[in-house]
């Protein structure tokens, strides 16, 4: 006997029929004796709508008031799948966050979960009732409802499986599993029995989208054994787990593309110390974060910086430097949102020189510009042009061996 956590996501309760269907499979494990806790999202759509009426009503809305509105679509979706559980002769309730209770920060639209009171829901898990808990959604320190960020569902399964110390944490969703490279890209692209959380962090701030960020945060931070599995198919997903239950690592284990940043370039900077912290300064003023950054080498006392900022927030990150121009004494500022950010991952680069090579020569063969390079233990971006995505991305995928056969 187990104890497991189902989470299910809005396409997989976009309506009562699939909500019936994952009422049958989550019988299923009851059935088989384990103890069972669904997290549920809200159905596909509903919160893309709640967040337009908020900002309907009110564009500088008050966060307290869009958590209200924003978490209502699992509140929905928990009642009616412990309705179809009940008819199918399970024993069934729902939960809300304020319920359970799972604690949070105070910061409304983007809380984190601090703690999750699990006393109640444990002994009720042992009575044999299935819980179904509405993701997305917690209690702040002011006692007001408050969400966790677009896609917090998966960070309100990961953080129940960790309190409730379950034996894993299985991701219903409309993909089959975690893919060396996006398929609709790439159609050699391969789906990935196992992953490391560590490849599977990169994977998900780099921009493949299966999982919140946070949520990989939490299962590396507890270890949780997460697997990512379609609602509509009946197989095995790809796991997220330790580095050490992985026998044959892959060098990379998967490629993956941001179209959400954009450059900055200054041309003819005086090359003086300090100059990197004025022009930074301000954007972190501005709570713009900085991504990619290089340099170059000076000549006659001058330089170029190029970065990276998210494509949301160009028009500010311009604005503020050119309203510092005279200070900063660059002579030119070329903002260009074509840009993509390509990246290779895998942890078995730790132990492996030539990597980065590879990758080079591959996109030099194609004729694409690298614009900007940064690395770390595990990964290697570089920042091509936009139009040369899927060029960048078939290539690499072949040079690295993932094709499927
Ligand atoms: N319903 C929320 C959203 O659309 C949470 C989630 O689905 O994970 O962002
Ligand atoms: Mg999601």
């Amino acid at each position: 006997m187990a104890r497991l956590v189902l989470k299910f996501g809005g396409t997989s309760v976009a309506d009562m029929e699939r909500i019936r269907n994952v009422a049958l499979r989550v019988k299923r494990e009851a059935d088989a004796g384990h103890e069972v806790a669904v997290i549920v999202s809200a159905m596909a759509g509903v919160t893309n709508q709640l967040v337009a009426w908020v900002t309907e009503a009110c564009r500088l809305h008050d966060a307290r008031e869009y958590d209200t509105v924003v978490s209502s679509g699992e509140q929905v979706t928990a009642g009616l799948l412990a309705l179809a559980l009940q008819n199918l002769g399970v024993n069934a309730r729902s939960w809300l966050g304020w319920q359970i209770a799972v604690n949070t920060d105070g910061v409304h639209g983007k809380a984190r979960i601090l703690d999750i009171e699990t006393g109640t829901l444990v002994e009720r898990l042992k009575q044999g009732q299935v819980a179904v808990v509405a993701g997305f959604q917690g209690l702040g320190p002011d006692n007001r409802i408050t969400t966790l960020g677009r896609g917090g569902s998966d960070t309100s399964a990961v953080a129940l499986a960790a309190a409730l110390n379950a034996d894993r944490c299985d991701i219903f969703t409309d993909v089959d599993g975690v893919y060396t490279c996006d398929p609709r890209i790439v159609a050699k692209a391969r789906k990935l029995d196992k992953i490391t959380y560590e490849e599977m962090l990169e994977m998900a701030s780099l921009g493949a989208k299966v999982l919140q960020t946070r949520s990989v945060e939490l299962a590396m931070k507890y270890r949780v054994r997460t697997q990512v599995l379609s609602s509509f198919e009946d197989k095995p997903g790809t796991l997220v787990v330790d580095e050490e239950e992985i026998v044959e690592k892959e060098i990379v284990s998967g490629i993956a593309y941001n179209r959400d940043e954009a450059k900055i370039t200054l041309t003819h900077v005086p090359d003086r110390p300090g100059v990197a912290a004025a022009i930074f300064g301000p954007l972190a003023d501005a709570a713009i974060n900085v991504d990619m950054i290089v340099q170059n080498v000076s000549a006659e006392g001058h330089t170029d910086i190029t970065f990276t900022v998210a494509k949301a927030d160009l028009d500010r990150a311009v604005s503020a430097l050119k309203g510092r121009q005279a200070q900063l004494g660059y002579k030119q500022l070329a903002p260009d949102p074509n840009v993509v950010k390509v990246s290779v991952i895998g942890v078995g680069m730790r132990s492996h020189a030539g990597v980065a090579q590879l990758m080079f020569k591959t996109l030099a063969e194609k004729g694409i510009n690298i614009q900007v390079i940064s690395t770390s233990e595990i990964k290697v971006s570089v920042l091509i042009a936009d139009e040369y995505t899927e060029l960048a991305l078939r290539a690499l995928h072949t040079a690295y061996g993932l094709d499927a056969a």
